[in-house]
């Protein structure tokens, strides 16, 4: 049924008979070794729709071998920067003309609203490829001159790819992720083995198709579909990889880092967050409250940048905890493939249970739940929006990422007290300021230890702004110009001016 529901809603495209089902390894569908393969899950039902070849370490072994020869022998590091553009404009291009197939693919294998596939997953991928097609070609390295006791030189520096990277991504938003990763990896002349969600490798694999119709050669791109502590862990551990690349849990991210760390390599991660978002007096309540709902609500509160603590000024507090449960309670949860549907499920059981458990902490901790506070039907991973008012700082559901709909609203007094409450969580990647005072948007806005400030706006993601987190939030920063030093080295060339001998 899911396989129909999903020809169904691409409008019965017939490439989606051909989904494959197998890892991706030097530009050849392959079984994985272990003969081994894994279920896809429908979360709206959680029954199976698809089964996925299990990459394991010596799949592992295979991709990153076939990225090393890739790597070492073949043209895409050796391809002029524009012509690396021009097949990273093709990406985009396919990815374009494919979008309605792979929204219906994203919403399948996520449970997010096919609408909210359509108009940010797919089109913010697409927009991806093409913003880092455009780098490709101006990766310049800078002329310095040397003048010193030995004599005259200049000096120029290169900023050459990396090597073969591997690229670990989770499932809140499977085809984004990926673009974040791959495009700047693929415009700097990288060769990549990416392993993609367990809950979620369908887009991935559709997009290794796409690669090798825009013209990417053969071992550049490798996807291995596996689970973390054997995949996952077998690409941090594999000497042939250069750099790893990770986004998903903090848990997760200290084991990549040991990892790097154990090898000496660089590793960026992106990791969980805690955002606070902080509601300023005198503001429109009826917006503010909007703002914040979409701030938290947005993908079922999977986001990593979730606006999970929101601190709303004590003069305008009780009205705006009531509109916020006013608003959750009229959030239309249901089946992300019906229209008007705001939510879908969660993306899997553990999910589920882990924000069950979390809403009974809220209680027990004593903050006041308004409204929600259970699994929606019993089919599914289905959850009630969730508004808890009176969380206090210490409470867990203040510190800790629960990923899911449940907004917890804490009241404030002054602007010194917000901004040093607001820092005091181990995260630090986003923030939100929601006010009409520009002297009050300065100081908070410099004062958060956050990646990420978003003033009268909320998870607003631009290809060319970077995105990344300060303290347990992670290290260095997915998009922007300043991605493309996640996946370059800097070699300094000396060169005499006084000698025309080498
Ligand atoms: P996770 O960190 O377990 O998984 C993310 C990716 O890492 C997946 O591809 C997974 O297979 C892989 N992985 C797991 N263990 C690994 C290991 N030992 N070595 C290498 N790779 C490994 O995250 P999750 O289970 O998907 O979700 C758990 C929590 O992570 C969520 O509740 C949330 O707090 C956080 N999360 C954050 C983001 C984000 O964008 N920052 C995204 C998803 C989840």
């Amino acid at each position: 049924t899911g396989v129909a529901a999903l020809k169904a809603a691409a409008g019965g495209n017939p490439l989606l008979a051909n989904l494959p089902n197998k890892l991706w390894i030097g530009g050849q569908w392959v079984d994985a070794l272990s003969g081994r393969t894994f279920p896809v899950l429908d979360p709206r039902s959680g029954e199976e729709v698809f089964r996925v070849a299990e990459a394991d370490k010596e799949d592992v072994e295979l991709a990153v071998a076939a990225a090393r020869k890739a790597f070492d022998e073949g043209e895409w590091p050796r391809m002029s920067g524009k012509q690396r553009g021009k097949v990273l404009t093709r990406i985009a291009d396919l990815i374009e003309k494919y979008a309605d197939e792979l929204a219906a693919i994203e919403s399948l294998d996520n449970g997010k609203p096919l609408v909210m596939s359509k108009i940010a997953d797919i089109p913010l991928s697409a927009d991806h490829f093409r913003y880092y097609a455009g780098w490709a070609d101006k990766l310049h390295g800078k002329t310095i001159p040397c003048d010193n006791v030995f004599g005259k030189f200049f000096a120029y520096t290169l900023h050459e790819p990396i090597g073969v990277v591997g690229q670990i991504i989770p499932w809140n938003f499977p085809l984004l992720m990926l673009a974040w990763k791959v495009a700047p990896a693929l415009a700097t002349g990288n060769c990549i083995v990416l392993k993609p969600a367990e809950q979620t490798p369908l887009n991935a694999l559709r997009f290794a198709q796409i690669a090798e119709e825009a013209g990417v050669p053969a071992g550049t791109i490798n996807v291995v579909p596996g689970y973390g502590p054997t995949a996952g862990a077998a690409i941090c551990k594999h000497p042939q990889v250069d750099k790893l690349a990770f986004t998903g849990s903090t848990e997760v991210g200290r084991i990549v880092m040991r990892e790097a760390a154990e090898r000496i390599v660089p590793v960026t991660l992106e990791l969980g967050g805690k955002s606070p978002l902080i509601v300023d007096k005198n503001v429109d309540v009826d917006k503010a409250v909007e703002d914040c709902h979409f701030a938290l609500f947005f993908n079922h509160g999977q986001c990593c940048a979730a606006g999970s603590r929101t601190y709303v000024h004590e003069s305008i507090y009780d009205e705006f905890c009531e509109k916020a449960a006013a608003r959750a309670a009229k959030r239309v949860v249901g089946d992300p493939f019906q229209e008007g549907t705001e939510q879908g499920p969660q993306i899997d059981e553990d999910q589920l249970r882990k924000i069950l458990a979390y809403i009974d902490i809220g209680q027990r901790e004593g903050a006041t739940m308004l409204c929600g506070g259970k699994q929606k039907g019993t089919a599914g991973y289905f959850v009630e929006p969730t508004v808890f008012r009176d969380v206090t700082d210490t409470m867990k559901i203040a510190q800790e990422e629960i990923f899911g709909p449940v907004q917890c609203i804490l009241k404030y007094s002054s602007t010194e007290e917000v901004i040093a409450r607001a820092n005091a969580c181990e995260y630090g990647l986003a923030s939100g300021i929601i006010s009409n005072d520009v002297n009050f948007i300065n100081s908070v806005s410099r004062g958060l230890k956050a990646g990420t400030v978003w003033v009268n706006c909320y998870n607003v993601y631009e290809s060319a702004v970077p995105f990344g987190g300060y303290k347990t939030s992670g290290i260095g920063r997915d998009k922007g110009e300043y991605a493309l030093e996640n996946y370059t080295v800097t070699k300094a060339v000396y060169q005499s001016l006084e000698s025309n001998q080498c």
